[in-house]
């Protein structure tokens, strides 16, 4: 049976890899090599739109690196040298790795030994001449910044030219609770962000959903207007991506979010680079 890798199919056991999985990104336009460290489904935040089933609160537990180095060659062997375009039925404009990217199935940065871990992928992919052609993304929520082990991480992945895609969802204190079910402040939040942009180049990524019917309301559109203009006074932000769902939640609130839409995200985005950002959007 040939398999066909799409842009929604994020299902990690698809190579029958513990760490890795496979995506065709849509906003990139080839591979996106995706590693995930939370294989127990674990973020110490609960968002209501997040895809990820059986979501636990907790954090990721122990890297096998024997394990994750046996998988790291062997599937970039694959891929540069194997069959695995071919037998993933990828159409040929799309056979190029276009990076690397730390996500998976819950917060990364829960896990301990994360610098470790981005010091081994950093080290096989710049050895096999992955990187520094590809890009090495590090996605996370942020919470967790503050901690000597996250820091620790976001040096090993600047040393290897990553990048940090760092959530950033309401510019309020009652909308990252309604949303990110998260009991960090917002201030909290704003020093982990300015702390990343010193530490390792970082984009802010603003999902915008409608829950409820609600659409984007003008408290937070404000909000998020006036928070933007603190942050380009304090940090460096390389980019900042507005979008929307790509995929179904898999929380109890499903039933009541829908994708924001373009023309909200677009009018958004507009607002922005007023601010003299750079910005994109997809839904
Ligand atoms: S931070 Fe990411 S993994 Fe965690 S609950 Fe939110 S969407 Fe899911």
């Amino acid at each position: 049976m040939v398999l066909k890798l799409s842009t929604t199919d994020h299902r990690s056991d698809i190579v029958g890899m513990r760490y890795i999985y496979p995506v065709l990104s849509r906003r990139a336009g080839g591979l996106s090599i995706g590693i995930n460290f939370n294989t127990n489904n674990t973020c110490n935040w609960r968002c209501i739109y997040c895809q990820v089933p059986n979501l636990q609160r907790g954090v990721a537990p122990a890297v096998d690196f024997g394990l994750l180095e046996e998988e790291l060659k062997a599937f970039f062997t694959r891929v540069l040298h194997g069959d695995f375009f071919e037998s993933f039925n990828v159409a040929p404009e799309q056979r190029v790795i276009k990076d690397i990217a730390i996500a998976g199935n819950g917060e990364p940065t829960t896990l301990k030994e994360l610098p470790e871990a981005i010091a081994l992928i950093g080290k096989i992919a710049s050895a096999m001449g992955i990187l520094p052609k590809a890009d090495f993304i590090l996605i996370t929520n942020g919470s967790l910044i503050h901690q000597s082990h996250v820091q620790q991480a976001l040096a090993q992945l600047s040393h290897y030219n990553g990048q940090i895609w760092f959530k950033f969802d309401s510019a309020t204190e009652a909308g990252r609770k309604l949303i990110n079910n998260t009991g960090q402040s917002l201030s909290a939040a704003i020093e982990n962000l300015i702390l990343a942009t010193t530490l390792c180049p970082t984009l802010l990524q603003i999902c915008l959903i409608d829950y409820n019917g609600h659409g984007f309301s003008n408290t937070e559109h404000h909000a998020f207007l006036e928070l933007l203009q603190e942050i380009k006074q304090r940090c460096d932000l390389q980019k900042i991506m507005v979008y929307s769902l790509a995929r179904t939640s898999q929380q109890p609130e499903a039933t009541l979010i829908k994708p924001m839409s373009i023309e909200v995200l677009t009018a958004f985005a507009e607002d922005i680079r007023k601010l003299n950002f750079t910005v994109s959007v997809s839904q």
